[in-house]
C-alpha cells in the first residue's frame, strides 16, 4: 500500500512576513492520517484551526491567504509547495501572526525544516486527486491572454511559460517543465526565489504590502536589471519560482494530484480558480489510492525521495 506520511517530530522556524513585516514562528507538528494541512494561529484568544482547502483561499492578490471566519493566514504558498515537493499529507502548522515567514524567498528552508523533522509513513493508503479529462479556465485576449489547465496523467507534471516584457526577465528560460517522476523538486526548483520590480515597491509599500520585502528574500529589478549582487540561482529562476508557487496553489486542493498542469501568465488567483473548476465538475475526477505500490506513478512511491 502506498502510505500518507507526516513528521516523526516537531520542528520550529522563526522569520517575518513578506508583506506585513511581522515577526511570526512556525511550529510544524505531526498530525494522524487523514487530517490533511491544518493550519492553526495559536496567537488568538481562542486557537483557531485553518484546514487547507480550494474553497478557504479567500484573496490571492500578491499571495494566496487561507481563511475561516475572521482567522486568515497570509503567503502560504512557498510552505505548502515544499510540504507538496516531499509528499506530506498530515500536518499541523501552528503559527503566531498572520502571514507565514519568507524566510529566502523560495521554499529551500522549508524543505530544510521538513527534512531535518523526518518523514514517518502512516499507516493509511495515500489519497490522490485523480483527473479525468481536461479542465481549462481562460481570461483576456492578445497581450492579457492567461490561461491554466488540467490534463489527464499518470502523475504529475507542470509546464509554466512566463511573459513579462522586461529585459531582465525575458532573458532568461521562458517556460519550464517539471516532472515529479523525472526530476527532483529538492534540487530543480525549491531553490527559485519570489522577485518584484522597484516600480511596484513604493505603491505595494503604501499599501502596506512588501513591508518585510527586500533583497536577502526576494529577486529585485530595476526597469532594466536585476539589482541582486549575486544574480539568479538559476538561468530560468523566474519560471521556475512560478513552478514553485504553482505545486503550492494547487495543493491546497488538499491531496496530491494525478494531473498534467499547463499554464500562461497564470498566477495564485488563476490556480484557484482552476481547483474550483475541477471541483465544480464531479465528473471530471475521483480520488484513487493504490494497494500496490509498483501502480503507483514514479516520484510517489519512494517511501523517501531521494535527495
Ligand atoms: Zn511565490
Amino acid at each position: 500500500m502506498l502510505k500518507q506520511r507526516t513528521l516523526k517530530t516537531i520542528t520550529r522556524a522563526v522569520g517575518v512576513g513578506l508583506h506585513s513585516g511581522q515577526r511570526v514562528e512556525l511550529t510544524l507538528r505531526p498530525a494522524p492520517a487523514d487530517t490533511g494541512i491544518v493550519f492553526r494561529r495559536v496567537d488568538l484568544p481562542e486557537p483557531v484551526d485553518i484546514p487547507i482547502s480550494a474553497h478557504a483561499i479567500t484573496d490571492t492578490r500578491m499571495a494566496s491567504t487561507i481563511g475561516v471566519g475572521g482567522a486568515k493566514v497570509h503567503t502560504v504558498e512557498h510552505l505548502m509547495s515544499a510540504i507538496a515537493g516531499l509528499g506530506l499529507d498530515n500536518l499541523y502548522i501552528d503559527i503566531t501572526a498572520e502571514e507565514v515567514p519568507i524566510l529566502d524567498g523560495s521554499s529551500s528552508s522549508f524543505v530544510f525544516l521538513l527534512q531535518s523533522a523526518g518523514i514517518e509513513l502512516q499507516d493509511a493508503p495515500k489519497r490522490f486527486i485523480r483527473v479525468k479529462r481536461p479542465v481549462e479556465v481562460r481570461e483576456g485576449e492578445g497581450k492579457s491572454l492567461k490561461w491554466a489547465r488540467f490534463d489527464p496523467y499518470h502523475g504529475f507534471k507542470l509546464r509554466f511559460e512566463i511573459d513579462f516584457a522586461h529585459p531582465a526577465v525575458d532573458s532568461t528560460g521562458q517556460c519550464v517543465e517539471f516532472d515529479l517522476g523525472e526530476d527532483n523538486y529538492v534540487r530543480d526548483i525549491a531553490r527559485a526565489r519570489t522577485f518584484g520590480f522597484t516600480k511596484d515597491v513604493e505603491m505595494l509599500r503604501t499599501n502596506g504590502l512588501a513591508l518585510g520585502g527586500g533583497l536577502d528574500n526576494a529577486i529585485v529589478m530595476d526597469d532594466y536589471k536585476v539589482l541582486n549582487s549575486d544574480g539568479l540561482r538559476y538561468d530560468d529562476e523566474f519560471a521556475k519560482h512560478k513552478i514553485l508557487d504553482a505545486i503550492g496553489d494547487l495543493f491546497v486542493i488538499g491531496k496530491p494530484l494525478l494531473a498534467a498542469y499547463s499554464a500562461f501568465r497564470s498566477g495564485h488567483g488563476m490556480n484557484n480558480q482552476l481547483l474550483r473548476a475541477l471541483l465544480d465538475q464531479p465528473d471530471a475526477w475521483e480520488i484513487v489510492t493504490f494497494e500496490n505500490e509498483r501502480l503507483a506513478p514514479k516520484g510517489f512511491a519512494e517511501p523517501v525521495r531521494a535527495w
